[in-house]
């Protein structure tokens, strides 16, 4: 199938890419995804994949928009203070292209829900902002052969993950990280962040969702580590923990 002319003249910049072209730009416009968390991660992955012109987008989230939040949540402004972050997210990435669909979810992912939101999309990024919810996602993609992007932010330090539960012997977020610590939780808001380490971390869990739909070599079986302060960057290769999927795996 061909990109109509308008799809041609709005991703130019994409198809002059020899790597990408217009088949690559087709791949990107048919892809699903599903963004969950629309804090300070998912709004850059939001506003970023709109752009790119993915055209089914789901998005989850059961919070409403807290004047502490624009700090680094840039996707929404004062006028939105109370509002659900979902619909301000849906009306936003519309003005931004309005010919994608996104389905929104006013919901937080739980073990009763998560099922029946992602078995219709074929990569899930992981913006939420606790343990729980990461190592549930972790759990429903690994079963579901899923394609998980997850992210995690801690005052200078940005963390992502990139699995693909279709490849036999894929690594897992309990490879790395087995249990929820035993200390009291805390968010980012609570433990401190710098907001622009949420818009580096962000956009590039963007840009590893890019490259899967195209196929290039993402960073699938390894964690990025970020540090926003001194800038440094490592990428470790994760080995799948031969112990995980049977302490873990059964659902
Ligand atoms: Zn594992």
């Amino acid at each position: 199938m061909k990109l109509s002319y308008d799809n041609v003249k709005r991703f130019v910049a994409h198809i002059n890419l020899k790597k990408v072209g217009a088949y690559g730009q087709k791949k990107i416009i048919d892809s699903n995804i599903l963004i969950i968390g629309l804090g300070g991660l998912g709004s850059p992955i939001a506003l970023y994949l709109a752009a790119a012109g993915v055209k089914n987008i789901g998005i989850v989230d059961n919070d409403t928009i807290d004047i502490s939040n624009l700090h680094r949540q840039i996707l929404f402004t004062e006028k939105d203070i109370g509002k659900p972050k979902v619909e301000i997210t849906n009306n936003k990435l519309k003005q931004i292209n309005s010919k994608i669909n996104v389905k929104k979810f006013f919901t937080k992912i739980h073990i009763t829900n998560i099922q029946k939101i992602i078995k219709k999309f074929n990569i899930i990024i992981d913006g939420t902002d606790n343990f729980n919810s990461k190592l549930l996602i972790n759990d429903f993609c690994k079963k579901n052969k899923k394609i998980l992007i997850s992210g995690a932010i801690s005052k200078f330090l940005g963390q992502i993950f990139v699995f693909d539960f279709k490849k036999k012997n894929s690594p897992c977020l309990r490879c790395f990280m087995p249990d929820k610590p035993e200390t009291e939780e805390q968010n980012c808001q609570s433990e401190g962040i710098l907001g622009t380490l949420a818009g580096i971390t962000g956009t590039i869990m963007a840009n590893e969702t890019i490259k899967e739909i195209l196929n290039f070599k993402s960073l699938c079986g390894y964690i990025l580590m970020i540090n926003s302060q001194d800038f440094s960057i490592k990428k470790i290769k994760l080995t799948k923990n031969k112990y995980c999927s049977k302490k873990h795996g059964k659902i």
